[in-house]
Order: structure tokens, then C-alpha cells, then sequence
């Protein structure tokens, strides 16, 4: 059985796997979730029991994955009875690997964690003083998440269901639509402004000072076809606080002999007039955009894609 949040014990407080995987890749933050403990999120599962009945984690660190990231049962794993995560039979969704956890919102802002104060996490400013008749709301609704691997991980492990991407809602910003439209291929990108954009790579270029992804697919504009591509700026990938992470993903694509497709959020990429390399007087058409938000761009491989 997987499970949509695990009570992440010295934090006080509910985590999804993608929120794990922020932690453990955020190098501002103290974090391992190795060695963590994720406890049952159920509250009366979780007060019945020591707290050593702790769930694992799969795919909690590994950059490259394939297999859709969750919390799991341990062999020793207990559950009280009536607890809904007690299930030790998997769904078919889960036999078959597919997120079933769709948020409904992804929120643009960073979720803020309360980790305990290390030398690492210190503390920013005296903590506020606690103010016990107001509820602590850190946790973001149940079904919203700040962590664009999520919802991508959504379309990307049910595309094989297009029924059920046109099912379910997504909202970002002020814009709400389902799955399948707010997940656009590059090629039509003219279509509709804010979406969240995806393609399979031909190439990544190593400049000085950025990284060029370019899309296999074109797009057709003034009756011609046109060229893909994002810059991201090695000025911005410096500040980055997941910045080895974010490189080791990017190095791995570079070399990668495997089909790997980019998703990204927040720009959309606009006809410009570039120089020719071979003839500066010239210039040639393309589509192009600036990443400026490195937590809203993902490259990885799409399982299944060859069979929707
Ligand atoms: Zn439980």
C-alpha cells in the first residue's frame, strides 16, 4: 500500500515523498531521510504504537528515477485495526506503479518546513512566541502541493489513462484546467499561454555561461517550422539551493543515451530572431525562453509514453 503523507517525526508534521525528496536535496537544510522517521499519518494508528513502527521510503534520493517515489510498509510495519493504511494488499494502480495522489493545486510558493534549528538550519530570527489558540496551519491542504514533481509525476505515471487526466483537476496560479490540458507538448505551445510545457530533448548544449535544452519537435509558425529551446543560466543554477542535485540531474541528461524530455512551468517560450553562428549578418527564427525558476523545471525519462 502506498501512502499519499508520512508523519515525518522531528519535524512534527506530514510529508509527502515529494516533499522528502526537496528536503533531502535542498543543501540549505539538515536533512537525510535516512535518518528520519516516518511514522503512519493516521493519528490513532500512530499514537497506538512505539516509535520505532516506522515506514520506508523508495526512491527517496536517487535523482534519476523511473519508478514513481512513495513511502512504504516494512515488513514490521503495524497498523491498528481500522487503520485506513493498514492495507497490505497493493490497488492495481500501485501494482502498476502510477501516482494515484493527484493534488489539486500546485502552489508557487515554497513550502516552508519547521526543521529543528542545527548548525545547518539556523535559526533565521528569535521564534515567534507560540501562540497556542491559533491551529498551526504549516502544512498545506491535504490535496495541494508546492513541489512541481508531483503533479508531473501524476501525468507522466497515468499517461497510459488519458480518460482519467481529463478527469482530474489541476490548478496553478489563477488558472485551472485538467491534466491533459495543462500538460502541453512543445509543439503546440502557440496554443495557450501558462501551461506546463514538455518535450522530449534532442540535445543539450554546455555554454559558458548557461545550458541550452533543445526539443526534438518544432514548431510551426508563418508556415514554417521552428526550433525549440530554453536557456538556463549557470548564474542561476550557482544560487540554486538543490544546485547538486539540479547539476547531477542535468550532467546525466547530457550524456544520457536514454530518452529523456524536459517539463517546465512558467515561461513560454516566444519567436525571436537569433544570429547564425555560420553567418552573424543572418538571423533564423526560434522559439526560445529563459528559465527563471529552476523549482519549475524537471528532466527525466517517460515510462510508457511509446504505448499511449
Ligand atoms: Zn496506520
Amino acid at each position: 500500500m502506498k501512502f499519499d503523507k508520512a508523519y515525518c517525526l522531528s519535524l512534527a508534521d506530514k510529508l509527502s515523498i515529494y516533499d522528502v525528496r526537496e528536503l533531502n536535496f535542498d543543501e540549505t537544510l539538515a536533512f537525510d531521510s535516512t535518518h528520519e522517521h516516518f511514522l503512519c499519518p493516521d493519528d490513532a494508528c500512530r499514537a497506538a504504537f512505539p516509535q520505532s513502527n516506522v515506514l520506508g521510503t523508495f526512491n527517496a534520493r536517487n535523482v534519476n528515477y523511473v519508478r514513481t517515489p512513495h513511502f512504504k510498509n516494512l515488513p514490521a510495519t503495524l497498523h491498528r485495526e481500522g487503520c485506513p493504511y493498514g492495507q497490505r494488499k497493493n490497488s492495481a494502480a500501485e501494482e502498476e506503479n502510477r501516482e494515484e495522489h493527484f493534488p489539486s493545486e500546485l502552489l508557487l510558493t515554497r513550502r516552508q518546513y519547521s526543521l529543528p534549528p542545527t548548525p545547518a538550519n539556523p535559526p533565521a530570527a528569535l521564534p515567534p512566541p507560540p501562540r497556542p489558540t491559533e491551529p498551526q496551519e504549516r502544512s498545506p491542504a491535504p490535496d495541494k502541493t508546492s513541489v512541481f514533481a508531483h503533479p508531473v509525476e501524476c501525468f507522466v505515471s497515468n499517461i497510459g489513462d488519458k480518460d482519467l487526466l481529463k478527469r482530474m483537476p489541476l490548478k496553478i496560479g489563477e488558472q485551472t484546467a485538467t491534466y491533459w490540458t495543462f500538460f502541453k507538448k512543445v509543439e503546440y505551445l502557440q496554443d495557450n499561454k501558462g501551461l506546463i510545457y514538455w518535450g522530449r530533448i534532442k540535445e543539450i548544449k554546455d555554454y559558458t555561461s548557461s545550458f541550452r535544452i533543445d526539443f526534438e519537435k518544432k514548431v510551426w509558425a508563418d508556415k514554417k517550422p521552428h526550433s525549440v529551446n530554453i536557456y538556463l543560466s549557470k548564474r542561476l543554477i550557482e544560487g540554486y539551493r538543490k544546485r547538486k542535485a539540479f547539476l547531477e540531474e542535468i550532467k546525466y541528461a547530457i550524456d544520457s543515451q536514454r530518452e529523456l524530455y524536459c517539463f517546465f512551468y512558467g515561461v513560454t517560450p516566444q519567436l525571436k530572431q537569433v544570429p547564425s553562428k555560420k553567418n552573424p549578418q543572418q538571423t533564423f527564427a526560434v522559439f526560445s525562453a529563459d528559465i527563471d525558476n529552476l523549482d519549475h523545471l524537471i528532466i527525466r525519462e517517460v515510462p510508457g509514453l511509446e504505448r499511449s
